[in-house]
């Protein structure tokens, strides 16, 4: 009994997304907000993708905008999957599939056989609001950053290294920090006279030189921003972040605001943190400091900071997928996410800072901010190749592991979603790695179950829903609230004084 309740409970079950405190938060909310910004009680804007975002958010993994039913061939079990929003900013269903699948991706076609490092760059604080909302900037700094690396390993191992670096956007109390996780092959392919590639591994790293690539790191950087003007400007600091906007349109403005207030996480948008901590201060510019060595193979300087103390062997390959599903996880995880009596949203925070905060608390509409912040601007990458991994790289194709006969896992008939080009991965089987389900199994015989139908008709999908105990349609967003629009009690105060 015991144990026939225990394997149900592993068996894949409809997500129920609607009960979800970040759902709830997003959908009470989030008119109002819309309502705050139009009225200019908040001094941001939403820009249309961020927008869409939110509102798609509220549609993910719900039966009645439309589900995949599968059937058992051999029993006639039939169960039903809700279609997903694609989410690229926060959404924890949609951004941890596609962790497993990248990281799947990665681990099989891509990472050669070879040890793994990660290095992880933040950026000076100062920076980090124009950096989230100028991504060709970002993605140039990040360019600067592997290069130099790149470089290094050249130097040390003779040979040409490679990367997949990731665009993280957020820390753990969601404010906005873009910074990179770059996972590099630990050494170097020397290519010599018809022979073999030639792997020479990095061997031990010392601090002192992590040290070394941060200091010519920061220094490239530098000099790139000034040869462009931008130094000056962004090391202004103060989030005058607007004025630098690349193209000075109203919804770039608005939405530099946005990224400065949740790189701050101080001003309007942002609530009073649970455990105040003492004015986490911003630069007031980047000045040039010397490097700090801190304990093991990380440095610091001039408002970065480098870290390279996490590996994963060549055959190591549970590690190496842990790995690179750390690199790619989503910001928000649901069960880090509480509401308080007084209707603010908690988050806990994954390691207590060093001040001893465990959790900020949030005004909800700040929380929407850091959340709309989180959002990549479109047509920024977020995971990147370069070195031997870059596809202009003529080594490529000699360094990814060479594919394995599809005799191993069958190609299953029964994928939910339509295919698409690429390296899409039927989504049964990234289950399966994600969560060690087989959501294909059928419950009852342990057959195969296939795609009956694809039901994207809201009607049809709203009955449907309606007779397997779902919300048969999508649950009404709260109406927005009038001013002041906050929850919380300081900000209250702060939005009657200003009025
Ligand atoms: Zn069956
Ligand atoms: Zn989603």
């Amino acid at each position: 009994m015991v144990g026939g309740l225990a394997k149900r409970a592993f068996r894949y079950e409809r997500r129920r997304p609607e009960v979800t405190t970040l759902y709830r938060v997003v959908q009470e909310n989030v008119e109002t907000l819309f309502s705050a910004v139009s009225e200019g009680a908040v001094s941001v804007s939403l820009p249309g993708f961020v927008r869409k975002e939110l509102s798609s958010y509220l549609e993910c993994g719900l039966l009645c905008r439309g589900f995949a039913r599968l059937r058992c061939g051999a029993c006639a079990e039939s169960r039903v999957v809700a279609f997903s929003c694609k989410g690229r900013g926060f959404c924890p269903s949609c951004l941890g599939r596609k962790m497993s699948a990248t990281a799947a991706n990665l681990v099989e076609h891509v990472m050669p056989r070879a040890p793994l490092r990660q290095w992880v760059l933040t950026m000076p604080f100062g920076w980090r609001a124009r950096l989230g909302y100028d991504g060709k900037l970002l993605a140039a700094l990040l360019r600067i950053f592997t290069r130099t690396v790149l470089a290094f390993y050249k130097e040390r191992s003779g040979g040409e290294s490679g990367v997949v670096s990731v665009i993280q956007r957020t820390q753990s109390d969601l404010r906005l920090n873009p910074h990179v996780h770059a996972v590099f092959v630990d050494g170097g392919f020397a290519v010599s006279e018809d022979a073999p590639l030639r792997f020479t591994s990095l061997g031990h790293l010392r601090t002192r030189e992590v040290g070394e690539v941060l200091e010519r790191a920061s220094a490239r950087m530098r000099q790139y921003l000034s040869k462009r003007g931008l130094l000056g400007g962004v090391e202004a600091e103060e989030v005058e972040a607007a004025d630098e906007a690349p193209e000075s349109s109203q919804e770039t403005r608005g939405h530099a605001e946005l990224c400065g207030s949740a790189a701050s996480g101080q001003s309007p948008p942002a609530g009073p943190q649970w455990k105040k901590k003492e004015g986490s201060k911003p630069l007031a510019h980047v000045a040039t400091t010397a490097t700090v060595l801190e304990g093991s193979q990380c440095a610091s300087k001039d408002g970065f900071t480098l870290h390279a103390a996490t590996c994963a062997g060549a055959e190591d390959e549970g590690g190496r997928e842990r790995l690179l599903r750390y690199v790619l996880r989503p910001a928000v995880a649901q069960e880090r996410i509480q509401r308080t009596e007084e209707g603010l949203v908690r988050i806990a925070l994954k390691k207590p800072w060093s001040d001893g905060t465990v959790a900020v608390e949030l005004d909800p509409l700040s929380l929407l901010c850091r959340l709309a912040a989180s959002v990549p601007p479109p047509k920024l990458h977020t995971v990147r190749y370069a070195g031997v991994l870059g596809s202009a790289s003529k080594l490529r194709s000699r360094v990814v592991p060479t594919p394995v006969a599809s005799g191993g896992t069958r190609v299953e008939d029964g994928e939910p979603m339509c295919k698409r080009k690429g390296r899409y991965r039927p989504w049964a089987e990234l289950m399966m790695r994600a969560l060690k389900l087989d959501v294909l199994e059928c419950p009852r015989c342990r057959g195969r179950m296939k795609l009956l139908s694809l039901v994207t008709d809201v009607a049809e999908a709203g009955r449907f829903a309606r007779k397997l105990g779902d919300p048969p349609a999508l649950p009404p967003r709260a109406p927005a609230r009038g001013p002041p629009y906050w929850q919380s009690r300081a900000l209250r105060r702060l939005a009657g004084a200003a009025a």
